[in-house]
């Protein structure tokens, strides 16, 4: 077992920041000039790093594996960004952010680093404000909130459903000044494949032009992965198709920790799943929990008689319906966190009362909002949800309730980084979904946005100075020397074993596969036997695919069949971890549900005495055993209790 060194600097909680920023090592402007540093993704916590850093002076070369920067994952949120500027007076707080972010993810994150996010947080609205991303106003002018789960105040900053969107534009914008400047290098349609560590530390990468199948090869005195999150290793998930977990997953086998990797968030509100030959689910903003009220039949009768096509939900009289949050938690209701909205729909599915065809959907009703608010309210504030919604399932939303089921969204897990962002490569930084970060075991809603936002403009801009600090004497490498060529080669050869198999099977069947094994083994809720056969059976889906897997195409062109079989080859193996990492948390907590560990009432059990750590798994080689590293958590500021919604 390796030492784990978080690096959380000494002294009270709420000045631990400030202290580190005035107490740290700087680069000085000349030689930030002298120093590269590559920045793989640009969704908002690579471009707001890279276009931070270009403004400081730094040299950036930046990556993406899409045809513009812009079309980052990140543009697909929808619901909003949190941040503690009271503006609603309704009681929040820095502190109070810090503490429903804590106690949300289940006590399973660190307490510095949560803190310093939560100071954070108003200085990036300021940002955005200041760049143009058109926040939502109210009648007088002021930024408007709304709630998001997890929290019993409004610090929810909006621009209707489409608040990923018009951030990411602010940081495209900001990102673009730095390249028209020339601080930072675009790389479209690049992805990197290997990390390159010379004398122990990160110093560049190994990419494919995805036009034309070249293999470059990039110097950086510092790498930083913004890569985004693994959640497609379901296969089914709200992801964009692209997400994919290849670039941590390079690094890790490289020997940065991989940090809690079965931390997944099932989100409670996305469309059904409708048939087997669907390939990407659609999420329904949690925002639309501030309005929705959701409900079940009472009577599993109705339940069925629904389910058959006999009868309509608007014929379920009010006495006749289930409103299980609001009966089961009333102090938070329709808001609870999601994991916890995603067992309570769970339950009552399982239990028979689920609606839909297949009976595995909830309802998600406006009816009383729009009585009381008006079709107008609802209209301007969730309009273009209801459209979509329309538009996928056929259902016109303002007259009959949505149905809406859980689906994987979001992975708190990541690349395990200390507090100053950096993993254990030293030189090799992490931010936004890609590290395992601020969330625990459960992320609250509106949270993402803000922690990307947060590590990118505002936090690693000065944490990577402390480590560059003592580089600038390190003159560029070149990328001939023979750790470029040995990793080139390692990307070559992966490339080249996989276009030799031509086997019978397209890469999309085993990524199907590996989804359902993990979503019926390692999903919603796990258990030791179906982790134990987790393990097996993605075993045994790898050697298949190494073997039978039909890769179409060269190698030299442009070819989304070979991308996705590099991709799907590594999400295997990270399903593996994710078995194992479930299979050895012998505990319940925010999203990971072990069935052996619950209250009476159904809710999850912690067990802080064994668990009350992260999870650092180390790579250790091809088919041995990766060791698990721990690093132990410790509350100071808040009193650990069992999470209480009721
Ligand atoms: C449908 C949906 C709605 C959401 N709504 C909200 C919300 O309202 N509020 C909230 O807080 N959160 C929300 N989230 C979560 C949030 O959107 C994400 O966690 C966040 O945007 C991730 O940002 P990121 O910058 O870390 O990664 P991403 O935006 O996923 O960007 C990843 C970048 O890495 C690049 N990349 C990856 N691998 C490579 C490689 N090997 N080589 C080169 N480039 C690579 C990609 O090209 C891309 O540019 C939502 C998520 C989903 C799925």
């Amino acid at each position: 077992m390796s030492e784990i060194k978080s690096k959380i600097p000494q002294g009270a909680l709420a000045d631990k920041w400030t202290t580190y920023k005035s107490t740290q090592n700087l680069v000085n402007p000349a030689n930030k000039r002298k120093l590269d540093i590559i920045v793989i993704g640009t969704g908002l916590a690579g471009a707001s790093a890279a276009a931070s850093l270009g403004e400081l002076g730094f040299n950036v070369k930046i990556f993406c594996y899409q045809d513009s920067p812009r079309r980052a994952h990140s543009i697909a949120a929808q619901g909003g960004i949190n941040a503690a500027k009271n503006y609603q007076n309704d009681g929040d707080s820095v502190y109070r952010l810090f503490y429903d972010t804590i106690k949300g993810g289940d006590y399973r994150a660190r307490e510095a680093n949560v803190h310093r996010l939560a100071e954070v947080s108003n200085a990036i609205i300021d940002q955005c404000v200041a760049q143009g991303v058109p926040f939502a106003r109210e009648y007088g002018g002021l930024l408007d909130n709304r709630s998001f789960g997890g929290a019993q105040v409004s610090r929810t900053f909006y621009a209707r459903g489409q608040t990923g969107q018009q951030l990411l534009l602010g940081a495209y914008r900001a990102l673009n000044r730095q390249i028209n400047a020339g601080t930072v290098e675009m790389h479209n349609r690049d992805e990197m494949l290997e990390l390159v560590i010379v004398d122990g530390k990160a110093r560049g990468i190994i990419s494919r032009n995805l036009i034309t199948g070249e293999i470059e090869k990039h110097f950086g005195h510092a790498v930083v992965l913004a890569s985004g999150g693994y959640g497609n290793v379901f296969y089914l998930s709200t992801n964009a198709m692209g997400s994919n977990t290849s670039a941590a997953w390079q690094v890790y086998k490289k020997g940065a920790y991989f940090g809690n990797p079965c931390f997944t968030q099932i989100h409670p509100t996305c469309i059904p799943v409708h048939g087997d030959y669907q390939s990407k689910l659609t999420l329904m903003s949690e925002s639309l929990r501030n309005d929705g009220r959701i409900w079940v039949p009472k009577k599993k009768e109705d339940a069925e008689a629904i389910r058959k096509g006999l009868l309509k939900p608007t014929a379920i009289k009010e006495e006749d319906r289930d409103y299980y949050l609001e009966r089961r938690y009333p102090a938070f209701g329709n808001l609870v966190p999601r994991d916890v909205a995603s067992r309570a729909a769970k339950e009552r599915c399982d239990a028979g009362f689920g609606v839909g065809s297949t009976g595995l959907a909830v309802y998600l009703d406006f009816a009383t909002s729009i009585n009381r608010l008006g079709k107008k309210v609802i209209e301007e504030r969730y309009g273009n949800l209801f459209q979509m919604y329309e538009k996928i399932v056929d259902e016109n939303p303002y007259e009959t309730p949505m149905m809406i089921y859980p689906a994987v969204h979001y992975t708190m897990g990541g690349i395990w980084v200390d507090y100053e962002l950096q993993t254990s490569i030293p030189g090799l930084f992490a931010i936004g979904e890609a590290n395992f970060s601020d969330h625990g075991a459960n992320r609250l809603g509106a949270s993402a946005l803000m922690q990307g936002l947060g590590d990118g403009y505002f936090v690693l801009p000065y944490t990577i100075q402390n480590y560059l600090s003592a580089d600038i004497r390190t003159p560029r490498i070149s990328t001939d020397s023979p750790a470029f060529s040995e990793a080139e080669k390692s990307a070559k050869d992966r490339i080249q074993k996989l276009m030799s198999i031509r086997g019978k099977h397209s890469v999309d069947s085993f990524h199907k596969r590996l989804g359902k094994i993990m979503w019926d083994k390692v999903g919603m809720a796990r258990t030791k036997q179906s982790c134990t056969e987790a393990v097996a059976e993605i075993k045994v889906l790898r050697e298949e695919f190494w073997k039978d897997v039909r890769v179409t195409g060269t190698p030299d062109e442009l070819n989304p069949e070979l991308e996705k079989a590099l991709r799907v080859a590594d999400f295997i193996e990270l399903g593996e971890l994710m078995a194992r990492d479930a299979l050895h948390r012998e505990e319940s907590c925010g999203g990971h549900f072990r069935e052996e560990f619950q209250t009476e009432e159904g809710e999850a059990l912690r067990n802080d005495g064994d668990f009350m750590y992260v999870a650092a798994w180390e790579y250790k080689g091809e088919n041995q055993e990766p060791v698990l590293n721990k690093e132990v958590l410790e509350y100071e500021n808040i009193k650990v209790a069992q999470r209480n919604y009721k």
